[in-house]
């Protein structure tokens, strides 16, 4: 089926929307995004994607071309046209399309953003990799020094999940001077005698809005969090591992850099957390 898809105003057909080839996405990465979850025709912690997508945008001197209700509207009018009970609404917004390639930013009384968004069909409550778990390898941090900015420069993140694919693995998690940063496209949690151990938040790591609600779900649960650095030897010999992201919610992980954790089966903490995650973000969803 053919998607329609939102470009600029413009609620089209997939096949034909277009972006100009000087986008500044295109051409230098210089775009920011969201990407959130839709169950049961709703979204999920739209409040949280909101907020985030607006600090990226400070942070890189960009404006929104749209307020933040009429974006509200356009993912829930594409969620409807589109007919999507679960998968996700992806929004990217670029700094725009100038007449030529520069390094420098253009004059944004002379060039508007660029905002796009379509939607994905996926299956996300039903999952067999958490069910399953997931393998994961470490590997070294490549990424630049930014990565609490959701910029779309992800070529780090691709390769990364390339080289665990490689091995027959499912997903990476990047290691800098020798602590786990966060995973390729996801925060990294370990459990150790019942405590939830994830690393502080800094301009190394993205503020997940999972990892937020996860964490103040698991507040309220009364378990015990504690936010702080930790190694690849320290995971390996950790009760679990999970990993949270809008898309996954909490994906148990049963092995890092073919080390079993556990019995090799997701956790209890991490199977109670995604089932908590579930039940609470559905309650807020819009
Ligand atoms: N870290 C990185 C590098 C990511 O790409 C993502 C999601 O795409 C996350 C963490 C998790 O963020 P969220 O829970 O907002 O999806």
């Amino acid at each position: 089926m053919t998607r329609t898809v939102y470009v600029n105003g413009e609620y089209l057909p997939e096949t034909e929307a277009k972006v100009s080839i000087f986008d500044r996405g295109f051409l230098m990465g210089d775009a920011v995004y969201e990407v959130t979850s839709v169950l049961d025709g709703k979204l999920i912690d739209f409040e949280g994607h909101k907020n985030r997508l607006e600090r990226s945008l400070k942070e890189l001197d960009m404006t929104a071309p749209v307020t933040m209700d009429e974006l509200l509207e356009i993912h829930r009018k594409l969620v409807e046209l589109n007919d999507i009970d679960e998968g996700g609404v992806y929004l990217q917004i670029s700094r725009g399309a100038d007449d030529d390639r520069a390094f420098e930013y253009p004059d944004p009384e002379k060039v508007k953003p660029t905002l796009v968004l379509f939607t994905q069909k996926k299956n996300l409550r039903n999952s067999a990799s958490a069910d399953k778990g997931y393998k994961v390898i470490s590997i070294e941090e490549m990424r630049w020094a930014r990565r609490d900015i959701k910029t779309v420069q992800l070529l780090g993140a691709s390769m990364a999940k390339m080289a665990a694919h490689k091995v027959g693995c499912d997903d990476a998690w990047f290691v800098e001077d020798g602590y786990v940063t966060e995973g390729s496209s996801n925060n990294a949690y370990i459990v150790k005698d019942g405590k939830i151990i994830t690393r502080q938040l800094s301009n190394k790591l993205l503020a997940g809005i999972t990892r937020a609600a996860v964490l103040r779900f698991a507040a309220e649960a009364q378990m015990q969090i504690e936010e702080r650095l930790f190694t690849i030897e320290e995971a390996q010999a950790a009760d679990e591992a999970f990993s949270t992201s809008a898309t996954a919610f909490v994906q148990p992980i049963v092995e890092i850099d073919g080390a079993a954790l556990g019995d090799g089966t997701p956790g209890p903490v991490a199977k109670r957390l995604r089932e908590i995650y579930l039940e609470e973000a559905m309650k807020l969803a819009v």
